[in-house]
């Protein structure tokens, strides 16, 4: 018998989000039921419900930062019990045969890894996300929160940290490297605390410097307000890496003038518009441009326990469900600090 969950559900671009039900499978063999207790809003989640981004299968659950406990499992499920603390990122299952999948990176299976929403599952019928009370998920493709994490921290580490540790971790980011972040909100801020802990000198680059005294809070050496010229003539050619978090469009040759030789930019923020640069900000000091993808299952889990290490959690603000509309706004506006986790209690 499939069971009921109480959801909110985007039914349109242009509309509120809507308080209803969805169903979820009984949980086949290999799968884990998890009651959710919290549900982080990350920015994509308001690209998607506002049609920033093509294609989405209206009405969509949202929600791909979830946290809570394993309330049932199939016959055949070992990787996780009833009552242990778990958490969801943004994909619930690949094709688990291609190279990528095989090495441990099934964000980027061959045969298009299942998002966590707005994706069609191997039952065929649409996935659904986190911004509601329940989850049903193959046990290969949850996650363990360690006990040091509280559930609603541990939340926005699904996808908010993977995607910044898993470019600062795969290109050895530590001692002796200098490393920006553009953009302190959900991912920024994590990428401060993150980038920290490997043990590289970390600054931020804000629109402006009302941030400034978190971010030396979270570990960052520095502040810069990108709106001040001075910022971009002074730090030029200084840094290892850049990490560009932006939602929105960034200059990018501007940022490419910051980079030493051989430096690069990852671009992780995902505006809906192309991004531009001129070749000469690349050739002329031997400087690359990358991007990077949440990260794959195996590294999610050494990133929580990485941060279960460290004592590291995302910064929240929980909501309850009526507010996430209003919490969008916020988000948008950059007046988030740092992640606005919903409480599943309130669905
Ligand atoms: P967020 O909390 O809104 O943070 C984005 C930050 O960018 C803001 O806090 C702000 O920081 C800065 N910003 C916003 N608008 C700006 C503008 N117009 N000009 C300059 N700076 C601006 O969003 P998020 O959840 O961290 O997500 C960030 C982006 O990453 C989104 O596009 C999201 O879809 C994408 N994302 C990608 C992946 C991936 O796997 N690649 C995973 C998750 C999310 P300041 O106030 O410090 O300037
Ligand atoms: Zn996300
Ligand atoms: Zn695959």
């Amino acid at each position: 018998m499939p069971s009921i969950a109480k959801a909110y559900i985007a039914t349109s671009a242009t509309s509120a989000l809507q308080p209803g039900v969805i169903e979820r499978r009984d949980p086949e063999e290999f799968d884990v039921r998890i009651a959710i207790k919290f549900t982080g809003i990350c920015h994509s989640d308001i690209h998607t419900a506002r049609g920033d981004w093509a294609s989405v299968n209206f009405p969509v659950v949202l929600g791909h930062e979830i946290s809570g406990i394993v309330e049932a499992v199939g016959a055949k499920v070992t990787r996780h019990a009833v009552g242990d603390r778990v958490g969801v990122g943004c994909f619930v299952d690949s094709c688990r045969e291609c190279v990528n999948c095989l090495s441990g990176e099934e964000q980027y299976c061959l045969a298009g890894s299942v998002s966590t929403y707005n994706s069609v599952g191997r039952d065929g019928r649409p996935t659904a996300g986190g911004y509601c009370t329940s989850i049903v998920v193959d046990e290969n493709y949850v996650l363990r929160i360690p006990e040091g994490i509280p559930l609603e921290a541990a939340a926005p580490l699904l996808c908010a940290g993977i995607t910044v540790y898993s470019p600062l971790r795969n290109r050895g980011e530590g001692p002796g490297k200098r490393v920006a972040i553009i953009g302190m909100g959900g991912l920024g801020h994590m990428g401060v605390k993150i980038a920290t802990a490997l043990g590289a000198e970390v600054t931020v680059l804000s629109q402006s410097l009302r941030k400034q005294e978190d971010a030396l809070r979270f570990g960052a050496v520095a502040c810069h307000a990108t709106s001040d010229p001075a910022t971009f003539s002074r730090h030029q050619g200084y840094f290892d890496v850049i990490i560009n978090t932006v939602s929105a469009d960034i200059d990018v040759d501007q940022y490419l003038s910051l980079l030493a030789l051989d430096g690069t930019l990852v671009i992780v923020g995902l505006p809906s518009k192309p991004l531009t640069q001129r070749a000469w900000s690349l050739a002329g000091f031997r400087r690359n441009l990358a991007g990077s993808k949440m990260g794959g299952i195996r590294q999610t889990q050494e990133m929580l326990d990485f941060c279960a290490a460290h004592g590291l959690g995302a910064e929240v603000e929980v909501i309850p469900a009526s507010k996430i509309d209003e919490a969008f706004d916020r988000v948008v506006d950059s007046a988030v600090r740092y992640r606005f986790v919903i409480d599943a209690a309130t669905f």
